[in-house]
């Protein structure tokens, strides 16, 4: 074991990853660990660093596939009960990065604090939806977010105040940092108006993605002034299978697995589609999945 002895009782060897992804395929992690504290997090971060081992923050694995390879370094996991926490602040929310986004939507319904509820029915964690500026038509994450901690990779913990955050179409300037606590600005607001804007939202997003726990992955976005659903019908692509892997026909946007997909087929499925529709449109789908 490479990890010093403060740590081998935290890091396990060779953890498969499928599991702990949406698509349920991929490999396996060479070291992973779900840290209890900050600073459990922040010593792996500095081990890793010494050693050159590299570093990836995996949250609820809504939006990344694995390859069959694997990962040859250490994936965190913030899962563990004290890196997901969630309070109300004087103006909002303060919530670590682990906490699951559909929790903290929850808590500030039932606080009266307005901003989020919009956002209800998009899965993954708080620390994933900041970092991918998670977004539906309505509104995105990152207008709320007023200040972010964040483990950087020598293992230091940052701050970044409100006008050192970028925020754009479903990224951020966060990608090269784990972010381990999130402040949020949030408007008071009588909590059944906010019970009613999330549950038409849920119904919203229910209506347009496939039901939780099903195998998928949102693969593409809405492309500028467009619509992926036109695109990929004007590219005789709706409902487009290859094997086990299959563009959902009712859900635009949308792949779904089935059997023993490979995650080599899933990256392939994707980019065949990306360069048939480009041929055949112009227009560039583009896919916002991270790639392991
Ligand atoms: C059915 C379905 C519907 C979806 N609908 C939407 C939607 O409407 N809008 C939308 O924006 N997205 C949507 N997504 C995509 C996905 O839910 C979001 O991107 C989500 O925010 C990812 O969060 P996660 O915790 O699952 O991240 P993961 O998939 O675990 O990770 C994604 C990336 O974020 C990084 N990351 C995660 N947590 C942290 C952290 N704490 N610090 C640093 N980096 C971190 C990972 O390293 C990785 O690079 C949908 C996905 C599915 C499967």
């Amino acid at each position: 074991m490479v990890f010093s002895q403060r740590f081998q009782h935290l890091v396990r060897v060779n953890e498969p990853l499928a599991p702990l992804t949406w698509l349920q395929i991929g490999g396996e992690a060479k070291y992973f660990a779900e840290p209890h504290t900050l600073e459990e997090a922040q010593g792996l971060v500095a081990e890793a660093n010494q050693k050159s081992i590299p570093v990836r923050l995996l949250g609820d694995g809504s939006n990344i596939i694995v390859r069959s390879a694997g990962f040859e370094g250490l994936v965190l996991n913030l899962s563990n009960a004290a890196l997901a926490t969630i309070e109300t602040t004087a103006s909002g929310l303060l919530a670590g990065g682990g906490a699951k986004l559909s929790h903290v939507i929850s808590k500030s319904v039932g606080a009266g604090l307005a901003g989020l509820e919009y956002l209800a029915g998009i899965p993954g964690t708080i620390g994933g939806a900041v970092v991918g500026n998670a977004a539906v038509k309505n509104g995105d994450v990152g207008s709320r977010v007023h200040r972010v901690k964040a483990i950087n990779s020598a293992g230091e913990l940052v701050e970044l105040q409100r006008d050192a955050l970028q925020f754009g179409f479903r990224r951020s300037n966060l990608d090269d940092l784990i972010v381990v606590e999130v402040e949020l600005t949030l408007e008071p607001t009588p909590a059944d108006t906010l019970v009613r804007r999330m549950q038409a939202a849920w119904i919203v997003k229910r209506a347009a993605q496939p039901a939780s726990g099903t195998r998928t992955l949102q693969a593409f976005i809405e492309p500028d002034g467009g619509s992926i659903g036109e695109a990929l019908e004007a590219a005789d692509l709706k409902g487009y299978s290859s094997g086990e892997v299959s563009l959902s026909s009712q859900f635009p946007g949308f792949l779904l697995v089935g059997g023993d997909a490979t995650s080599e087929q899933v990256i392939e499925l994707i980019q065949k589609v990306q360069r048939s529709v480009e041929a055949s449109t112009g227009v560039q789908l583009q896919s916002q999945v991270r790639i392991w």
